[in-house]
């Protein structure tokens, strides 16, 4: 078979590949970036759904509009104005799950050879999306407050990139979160160099203690003219169900409209049938006590999985304990003439039964070998200890 050229850019992803050993019996896996599925309110869902299809089965059954099915834009605008961004229903539109966001500004935006910079490490499905334009990607670094702004503006001069993409709020897979000074100096460095920026935000609501900054969207109204100059993502996706495959963009009208566009040509538009619940769901009023919820076992999860960490590999790695998000980003040390490689130990954890990801694949350049992604989201407390137990002798056996 002859394929398009673009493909010549990517490959599969070397998580995938690992992620075939997953089914190996009893194994622990902090693998995964999937939130845990006996978080979902199902019963919540259920009365939505059937709230949906009792009252507005024409419209939630019907092909619907590219830009979304209106309820569900005005609920999302309400949302994110709880989050302290203003967002008329018209100013976003509704993506099947936050990856198609992504995807529409790759299409809308890189043509081949185009400079993207990303953090290292960032978001894989982004790295191989932004690449299957024909982007060359630019690897800003990042530090226990988020990514680098001055190396962010060194590299901006430098390459005049397209646009900058940043998950500013416990990233994947970093898990750190941009201090608010950086954020306030990422939005004036906009709009010093006039470049777009692009806020993944999937994360932001899943805090364990205080609530992170105001994300950069929300920031823009403080720094004139950086509104125009962000297209945000968000997504239902780890705070409600992945499966809904509810996400949305929030962009400037001209970006938005061709984004649509783009859409329309792709899916047509987001399953009305999921909007409508979705819809319904936000207008119930449960959203609150689910995320009050999840951020309560995710916190428990991500207090135990540290201590474990702690206890059982001590200073053998090096991580930040992470205030959100589903992810613990750490680095092999070689203290004591210890093991370096993250992909050697991924291969000898999996031999005693649990199971996480090597950070290099993240890195669009210039990657760390000796960095690897814990996700806590899947395992509770008592798994959790016992995987992290296992990775102390997979460790030892090093
Ligand atoms: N951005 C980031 C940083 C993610 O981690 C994910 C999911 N792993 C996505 C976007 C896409 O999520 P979804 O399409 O389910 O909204």
């Amino acid at each position: 078979m002859q394929f398009a050229d673009r493909l010549n850019n990517v490959e599969t992803s070397a998580i995938r590949e690992l992620f075939k050993l997953l089914g190996k019996p009893g194994i622990i896996s902090f693998a995964g970036g999937f939130p845990d599925p006996a978080m979902f309110d199902v019963e919540g869902l259920k009365q939505a759904s059937s709230t949906a299809l009792n009252e507005e089965a024409g419209a939630a059954l019907q092909y619907g509009a590219t830009e979304g099915y209106q309820p569900l834009r005005e609920q999302l605008g309400s949302f994110m104005a709880g989050k302290g961004a203003s967002v008329a229903p018209q100013e976003l539109i509704v993506t099947t799950g936050s990856q198609q966001a992504l995807d529409l500004i790759g299409k809308t935006l890189i043509s081949s050879g185009d400079k993207v910079i990303v953090e290292g490490p960032t978001f894989l499905a982004t790295i191989q999306c932004f690449r299957l334009y024909g982007a060359e990607l630019i690897s800003a670094p990042i530090d226990a407050q988020g990514v680098r702004t001055d190396e962010l503006e060194k590299l901006m001069a430098e390459h005049q990139p397209k646009f900058v993409y940043l998950i500013p709020t416990f990233g994947n897979p970093s898990g750190v979160m941009l201090s608010l000074e950086r954020r306030k100096k990422v939005l004036e460095l906009a709009v010093k160099y006039n470049t777009l920026i692009v806020e993944d935000d999937p994360y932001g609501d899943l805090y364990f203690g205080a609530p992170p900054p105001p994300s950069l969207l929300a920031l823009s109204d403080t720094v004139p003219g950086s509104r125009d100059l962000l297209a945000h993502c968000g997504s239902l996706s780890k705070v409600l169900s992945p499966g809904l495959r509810i996400g949305w963009l929030i962009a400037q009208p001209e970006l938005l409209a061709k984004a649509t566009m783009c859409k329309q040509f792709s899916d047509a538009h987001t399953s009305t049938f999921a909007q409508a619940t979705a819809a319904q769901y936000l207008r119930g009023g449960r959203m609150p006590a689910t995320l009050a919820h999840v951020r309560q076992v995710y916190a428990d999860r991500a207090r135990a999985m540290g201590e474990a960490l702690r206890r059982e590999l001590g200073d053998a790695i090096e991580f930040e304990q992470p205030g959100g998000g589903l992810f613990f980003w750490a680095r092999l040390t070689g203290a004591h003439g210890g093991l370096k490689d993250a992909g050697e130990f991924a291969k000898r954890a999996i031999e005693q039964g649990v199971a996480f990801v090597p950070g290099a694949p993240f890195y669009a350049a210039n990657a760390d070998a000796s960095t690897f992604r814990l996700s806590f989201a899947t395992a509770d407390v008592a798994k959790i200890e016992e995987g992290v137990a296992r990775l102390g002798r997979a460790l030892a056996a090093a």
